[in-house]
């Protein structure tokens, strides 16, 4: 099997599990003991982290909340503002191509009394900035705009929004989950006052992640999901994840270095792929080619002459994606290809393409080829 399915997961960096492996055994500690040196050396690695991950985005290391993954840290974001901020408004605005972490917890919301707009997308997957300017009144207090799109790459701007949203005096939160690791992200320069990270989407450990929370110009208030202990100064109570904590800052430390290599190597193989597809007649890319992740191809493929879909033909040796792989399990077509005004049979027969750090251009001249010969 091939994988090239890296916006689904990624394997840990071995640097990265070397930097992880002692948090388990040797150093077991619980970083909220402060009685003895088990727990002040698990405090040290957690604060140690907490700094890498603020520098990778621009941040202080007190703005930092440990989270268990962007779902929750989503959960936070959302669910949190709209608690504290009741007093000043019910209005939230999202778009229609958010992930279902976004989508689902907005459904929540609405249950509790928000109304929320759903911003739609052009074809190719991006929010009209006006649009969102004359969507936000004066009960408005968030605006939820993801970064990049997990399934088409498409990157959204996150300046012009954010320099909407701070002239608008609401507060902007971005899904940057999939930014990170592949593009820089600055939450001064893109006016972010939330954002989230996952730690296994850029080659660290599943089920550790982080929350941005702005605290000054302005400062965000957010009533906690978890209570029980007042950790994370109350923001999220709990016990920490010391190995999957240590993971995300080593990621985040290396992503910060590696960005330009990683981002010339990669390019270059969805560039290699995109370029001998295209020659396929009636072959669609998904989404803007100009505003778009450079590891990811969302791509339509016509109908084989003998009725077959090109998926079938890959499933076996190449992990490739339909739809998000978060909503694959229910047999429904993408909503965000949907929502590009995509129709049926063409976002049935797409797929999509996420590369990474381990692919090389070897692995994709041959799933061309096997790709080109189904239509020969
Ligand atoms: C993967 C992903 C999430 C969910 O992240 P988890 O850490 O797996 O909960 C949210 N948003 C986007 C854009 C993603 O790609």
């Amino acid at each position: 099997m091939t994988y090239f399915d890296y916006n689904a997961t990624t394997p840990v960096d071995k640097q990265v599990l070397d930097a992880m492996l002692p948090f388990f055994s040797e150093q077991f500690g619980n970083a909220a003991s402060t009685t003895h040196a088990f727990g002040w050396y698990a405090q040290g690695a957690v604060e140690k982290a907490r700094e890498q991950v603020a520098a990778f985005i621009g941040a202080e290391p007190t703005e930092i909340v440990w989270t268990s993954g962007a779902t929750e840290s989503i959960n936070l974001a959302l669910k949190g503002v709209f608690e504290a901020y009741r007093s000043k408004g019910n209005h939230l605005v999202t778009c229609v191509t958010e992930h279902k972490a976004v989508l689902d917890t907005c459904a929540y919301l609405e249950e509790q009394g928000a109304e929320i707009t759903y911003l739609p997308v052009d074809r190719e997957g991006r929010v009209d900035l006006e649009q969102l300017a004359n969507s936000i009144g004066s009960k408005t207090i968030l605006v939820a705009l993801m970064a990049a799109n997990n399934e088409t790459g498409v990157l959204h701007d996150l300046e012009a929004i954010g320099t909407i949203c701070r002239d608008k005096e609401v507060l902007f939160f971005s899904d940057t989950t999939q930014r990170a690791g592949k593009l820089p992200i600055d939450v001064q320069d893109m006016k972010l006052d939330l954002c989230c990270l996952s730690a296994h989407k850029l080659y660290g450990p599943k089920g550790a992640g982080a929350l941005y929370v702005r605290r000054k110009g302005p400062r965000v208030n957010l009533m906690p999901l978890i209570h029980g202990g007042g950790h994370e100064q109350g923001r999220r109570s709990g016990t920490l994840n010391v190995p999957g904590i240590v993971g995300l800052g080593k990621a985040c430390e290396m992503a910060a270095t590696e960005f330009w290599d990683n981002n010339g190597h990669i390019s270059k193989i969805r560039a290699y792929l995109e370029h001998q597809l295209l020659d396929i007649p009636g072959l669609t890319i998904n989404g803007s080619t100009r505003h778009r992740l450079y590891n990811t191809s969302n791509l339509y493929f016509p109908v084989l002459k003998d009725g077959t879909k090109v998926f079938s033909h890959l499933k076996n040796h190449y992990a490739v994606s339909l739809g998000s792989a978060c909503t694959s399990a229910l047999a429904e077509p993408s909503h965000v290809l949907k929502a590009m005004q995509l129709s049926q049979t063409e976002s049935e027969n797409s797929i999509r393409f996420s590369f990474g750090k381990g692919n090389t251009i070897n692995e994709v001249e041959k799933i061309s080829a096997l790709i080109l010969s189904l239509y020969s």
